[in-house]
Formats: C-alpha cells, structure tokens, sequence
C-alpha cells in the first residue's frame, strides 16, 4: 500500500509476518530503500513508528525549502515525500505504520523482528534507516493518565465512536492541533481546543478559521494548560490553569494531546550492533553492519566520508539493495541495469519504452 493517503488502518491490516526484507523507518531513506529493493525483484515491509511517511523532513521542517535533492530545484517534505511513496507504487511493499520497533532477534538464520504494538516479522534481512530516531508523540506530563490511554486518551487517530457525540479536548499550539479540532466539530458533542502559547504555530488560513469556529462557539477556545485529571475508573474531568490564572475543571470523554513529536534512539547495542558513537558502522561498498544480513543507511549509519543529506542515503540504498539481491541470489550476478533500457526492470516497473 502507498501513496500519500497511506496511513496505519489501510496498511497495517495487510502485514506479512514472513519476509525477504524488513526495512525499519519510512524517512526518505527508507522509501527509497524500498523502491530499490523494488528494481531488484525483492519485496519488502517498512516498519515505522511514527503514523505517517517522511521521518524528519516531515517531522522536523515539513515547512522548509529543500533545494539538494537531485533533479529538483526546489520542493518541501510533503511533495518530495509523495513523490518517493508514488515512486513505489508498481511494488508490492508492505507498510506497518505507528509500531516502534523494540527487538531484533536472530532465529537460526532469519530475524525475528518485534513491535511495540505485539507484531512479530521473520525475515532474512533488515535493513536499518531508523535515522535521527523513532519519531513518537509527546506526552501530555499529567500523572496517572497512562492507564487510559487508547480508551479515553488518544495520540494518535481515535476510533471514531471515542468522538461521536463525546465531548473532547484537544491539546496543543499547533497546525495539527488545531485542525485536530476543527475536524471533529461536526461529530462531537463539544469541542474544546487548550493551548499554552498565545501565539499558535499555524497557517493563516487554519488560524482564521478556528477563530471562526471559536467565535461561531462550535470550538471553545482555551488559553491555558491542563494541570491535573480526575479519574477513577475513568477519565471523568481534566483541570485547567487559565492564563488569567483561573482554575476550572472541564468534563471530558476523550482527551486528544497533540503536542507534536520526539525522536528516540534505538538500543542498537542492545541488538548486538556495534556503533560507533550512536551510529551504526556500516562497510560503505555494500552497508552491511557488523551483524551478517543487517543494513544500515542514512543518517543512522557511518564509514569515513560519511554525510548525513538525503541524497547520500539514496545511493546508500542502491547499494544495499544490490547486495542484498547477490545475497538472494548467489548462483547469478546482479548486473548494473538501466531503467531507460531494461526489459527486465520496466516489467517490473510496470512500463514499457515507447521512446
Ligand atoms: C532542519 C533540517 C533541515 C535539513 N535539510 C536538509 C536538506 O536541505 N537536504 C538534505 O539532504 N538533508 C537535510 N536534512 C537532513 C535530512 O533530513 C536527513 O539526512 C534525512 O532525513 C535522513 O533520512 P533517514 O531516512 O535516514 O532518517 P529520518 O529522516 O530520521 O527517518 C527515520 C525514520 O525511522 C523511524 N524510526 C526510527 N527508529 C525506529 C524504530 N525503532 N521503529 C520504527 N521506526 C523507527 C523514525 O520514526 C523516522 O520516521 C535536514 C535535517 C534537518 C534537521
């Protein structure tokens, strides 16, 4: 499943436990890992923690210029993102969304590589493009909520009977949030947005419209910060710390803090890698690590002359996928083939030259 529509309820019904390659991060390196292992014949699942495509492009400077990527004068994260996901598209790619992984265990000759949310994928190679770190929401730091999570607190998409006719908050100073906001104001029972900065980080456009909305009184508008919950066996009501230094307790059914993400480091060494400082060192002619059948590329990996641009992780990608493919395939050589001239490539591609 691809395309810039992809999220975790389309994807993660379809996952394979058994596969050739488990590529883990969905950055930009990681999406081309797996269009190369596409150009090879080997299909693949990306395994990524965040619920989206895009690592810290998206993350990081979605509203950024990039002006390095080869062939493209100018683009932002969402278009160069979109585009490696349609890139992938004639690829039967497997895509497991919003799981972090917390294990890589050798069994016999394959890897057992384990999720936080409980999925299990034997495979035979894996490929790391975890990057900068598993991107994962930011946690609303009021005690004794963790219990409700998925029940009554929601990171990430809630189901949509935790939001008709529910009275929900939602927490945050962003584009997110706030659209967040705006989204579930026609199945609510009540929305209420609470920011702490006075000055939200948003567009103009989303900025006029929550206005609206707040003015409309279909959203109400708090300038303040959540400081306690009450709870028993649920989550009954949250209080809230007014800028203008008031305290109220706001009844609520389902909580849903956005306050952006954070990037987390995987145990590598845990995992028996070995890095050199927080990096994966990998050998740059083939980007296999110190573990035979594990890869690492992009920003995650090192080797003299290393630099961490995207580009450098999309030739790190190709090479990988070309070992990989004379790994598979031992008895044949895997030859430098062009896309512009290779029968064998465009049928997998999906095209013919009509050039
Ligand atoms: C502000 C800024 C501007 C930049 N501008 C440019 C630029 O102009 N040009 C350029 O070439 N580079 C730029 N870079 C660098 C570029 O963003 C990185 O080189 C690139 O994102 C690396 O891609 P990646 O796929 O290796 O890792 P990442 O983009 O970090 O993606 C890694 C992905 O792996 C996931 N992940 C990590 N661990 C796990 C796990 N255990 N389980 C599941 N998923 C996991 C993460 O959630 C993430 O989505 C910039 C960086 C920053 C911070």
């Amino acid at each position: 499943m691809t395309g810039v529509s992809m999220t975790s309820d389309t994807c993660n019904k379809k996952i394979k436990l058994n596969q050739d390659v488990v590529v883990i991060g969905a950055g930009p390196c990681g999406l081309f890992q797996a269009f190369q292992l596409g150009l090879q014949g080997i299909s693949c699942t990306v395994i990524e923690a965040a619920e989206k495509a895009g690592g810290q492009c998206t993350e990081l400077y979605p509203d950024k210029s990039i002006y390095d990527i080869p062939g493209i004068p100018h683009t932002f994260a969402d278009p160069l993102i979109s585009s490696l996901q349609q890139q992938l598209k004639p690829f039967d790619t497997n895509f497991l969304l919003g799981h972090v992984v917390t294990a890589i265990e050798p069994e016999n000759t394959l890897y057992r590589v384990v999720t936080d949310g409980g999925v299990t994928i034997t495979t035979r190679f894996i490929i790391l493009a975890t990057g900068a770190g598993a991107f994962t929401p930011v946690k609303l730091r009021v005690d004794g909520l963790d219990k409700y999570l998925n029940k009554q607190i929601f990171y990430n998409e809630p189901p949509v009977r935790k939001i008709k006719d529910k009275r929900i908050v939602v927490v945050g100073d962003n584009e997110v949030a706030i659209n967040t906001a705006i989204r579930f104001c026609s199945i609510a029972k009540q929305v209420t947005f609470v920011h702490r900065k006075r000055r939200l980080d948003a567009s103009a456009a989303t900025l006029l419209e929550l206005a609206g909305r707040a003015e409309s009184g279909s959203i109400q508008q708090l300038h303040g910060k959540i400081t306690d919950a009450q709870h028993d066996s649920v989550l009954t009501k949250v209080s809230i710390l007014l800028s203008s230094k008031e305290h109220i307790d706001l009844p609520v059914d389902s909580l849903l803090p956005r306050l952006g993400s954070s990037p987390k480091m995987s145990p590598l060494n845990q995992w028996g890698i070995n890095t050199v400082a927080n990096h994966v060192a990998v050998d740059p002619g083939n980007l296999n690590s110190s573990i035979a059948g594990v890869f690492a590329i992009g920003d995650i990996n090192t080797y003299p002359g290393k630099r961490k641009l995207i580009l450098c992780g999309f030739h790190e990608a190709t090479l990988a996928a070309f070992a990989i493919a004379a790994l598979m395939r031992p008895d044949k050589p895997v030859h430098t083939l062009y896309t512009t001239t290779s029968t064998e490539l465009q049928k997998r591609l999906g095209v013919s030259d009509i050039s």
